[in-house]
C-alpha cells in the first residue's frame, strides 16, 4: 500500500425516493427560517413545490438559474437574497442551479441546501465557478460546499433521456479521473470504482426506460459517489480539456465531457496501467477507452466534437490552450497528441 492523504469534505446526504419529505426536518437543522429557493426558469414548478413545502420558512424563489453562472445573474440572486434578508439557499436542480448556490455562498457564507436532479456531482464539491466577460474562473472555497443533500431519484424521473445519458458519462469522467488523480487515495478509488460499475449498468436502462425508478435511483448514488471523487480529489486532463473546450467555445457541459472522456482515457492508457484495470473491470471487462466511447453511443450520446458545434479551424487553438499552463497528468502534456485527441475525438472516432 502507499502512503496517501485521505481528506473527505464534510457533507451530509439523505438518500432515497420521497426523500424530499425530509426536507423540514433539514431546515430545521441547518437553523433556518428564510430560505431562497434558486432553480432555472424550466425548474421553475419544482422551485415552486420546495417553496410550498417550506412555508413560512421559504423567502422567495430566484428560477433564472443559467449554465456557468454568468456574474449577472448572480449578482440579481445575491442582491434578493440579501433584500429578503435570506438565511439559507435551496438549490433544486442540476449543477448550474447549485453553482448559482455557491456564488451566492461565496460572497454571502449562506448556508446551502442541494436538492440534485441530474447526475453532475456539484452538491458533493467545494468547487464553484462563476463566467465574467466570456472567461469562466473556477476556485475551491469550503463555505460553498452545500451543508445537507437530499438525493431524491423521483425528482429525477422528469430528466429528459438526452440529458440523463450524457449528464451519467459526466459523473462517470469524475470517477474515472479519480483513479489516477496525484492525490489518488484507497477510500476515493472504491468510491469511484462503484460509482463507475453502478453507472454503467443503469444508465441504459435511465435512457431507454424512463419510468424505471430503480435504474434512475442507481444512477443518482452514483452520482454522489462521482461528486464525492470529485470533491475529494484533484482531476487531469480530462477536466483540463473539458473545461478549455467547453468554456471557449461555448459547448454544452455533460456532452463535452461525454466525447472528450474515451480520447482522454486512451491518451492516459500506458501511463496509468492500475487505473485502467479498475476502469475495465468496473465496465464488466470491457476495454477502458472504447468501452467507454460505446456506452455513450449506446445512450444515444453524441460521440463528436464536431456534432455539438465545435468548428474544425478551432482545434488548433484548443489544443494551444489545453497545453499552456502545466498540470498535473499521469502522462505528460504534448501538444502534438493532445492535437490529435482533438481530432479524434472532434471527428468521433471510437479508440482503438
Ligand atoms: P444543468 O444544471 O444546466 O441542467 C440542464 C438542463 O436540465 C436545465 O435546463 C435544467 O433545468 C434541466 N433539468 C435538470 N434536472 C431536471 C429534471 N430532473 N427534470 C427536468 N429537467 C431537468 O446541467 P448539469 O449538467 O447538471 O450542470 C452543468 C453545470 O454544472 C456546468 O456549468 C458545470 O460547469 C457545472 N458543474 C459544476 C461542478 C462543480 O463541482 N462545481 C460539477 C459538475 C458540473
Amino acid at each position: 500500500m502507499k502512503a496517501f492523504v485521505f481528506s473527505s469534505p464534510p457533507s451530509r446526504v439523505i438518500f432515497g425516493a420521497g426523500a424530499l419529505d425530509r426536507l423540514g426536518q433539514e431546515i430545521e437543522r441547518l437553523g433556518a427560517t428564510r430560505a431562497l429557493v434558486l432553480s432555472t426558469p424550466e425548474q421553475r414548478s419544482s422551485a415552486e413545490d420546495v417553496a410550498k413545502r417550506l412555508g413560512a420558512r421559504s423567502a422567495g424563489v430566484f428560477h433564472q438559474a443559467v449554465m456557468h453562472v454568468p456574474i449577472e445573474t448572480a449578482e440579481a440572486a445575491r442582491k434578493l437574497a440579501k433584500d429578503l434578508n435570506a438565511d439559507c439557499c435551496v438549490a433544486v436542480g442540476g449543477g448550474s442551479t447549485i453553482g448559482l448556490g455557491k456564488a451566492i455562498a461565496l460572497t454571502s457564507e449562506l448556508p446551502i441546501l442541494a436538492i440534485p436532479t441530474t447526475f453532475a456531482g456539484s452538491e458533493m464539491t467545494p468547487i464553484y465557478g462563476i463566467t465574467a466577460q466570456g472567461q469562466k474562473q473556477t476556485g475551491r472555497d469550503a463555505r460553498v460546499l452545500p451543508k445537507s443533500v437530499i438525493y431524491d431519484p423521483l425528482l429525477v424521473m422528469t430528466l429528459p433521456a438526452d440529458i440523463a445519458g450524457p449528464s451519467g458519462m459526466n459523473a462517470i469522467a469524475h470517477c474515472v479521473e479519480a483513479l489516477y488523480a496525484e492525490d489518488a487515495n484507497p477510500i476515493t478509488s472504491l468510491m469511484a470504482i462503484e460509482g463507475i460499475r453502478a453507472l454503467a449498468a443503469c444508465l441504459p436502462n435511465v435512457v431507454d426506460q424512463p419510468g424505471n425508478l430503480e435504474a434512475r435511483s442507481d444512477a443518482l448514488y452514483g452520482a454522489w459517489l462521482a461528486g464525492a471523487c470529485l470533491g475529494n480529489v484533484g482531476m487531469a486532463i480530462h477536466h483540463k480539456l473539458c473545461h478549455t473546450v467547453g468554456g471557449s467555445y461555448n459547448l454544452p457541459h455533460a456532452q463535452t465531457h461525454t466525447i472528450i472522456l474515451p480520447h482522454a482515457v486512451q491518451y492516459n492508457r500506458d501511463a496509468a496501467p492500475e487505473a485502467m484495470a479498475c476502469i475495465s473491470r468496473a465496465l464488466g471487462g470491457a476495454d477502458p477507452a472504447s468501452g467507454l466511447w460505446d456506452l455513450a453511443k449506446s445512450l444515444g450520446a453524441a460521440v463528436a466534437l464536431k456534432s455539438i458545434g465545435m468548428k474544425a479551424e478551432s482545434l488548433d487553438e484548443a489544443a494551444c490552450l489545453a497545453t499552456r499552463n502545466p498540470y498535473y497528468n499521469p502522462r505528460p502534456i504534448e501538444y502534438a497528441a493532445i492535437r490529435q485527441l482533438l481530432q479524434d475525438a472532434w471527428e468521433g472516432r471510437r479508440p482503438q
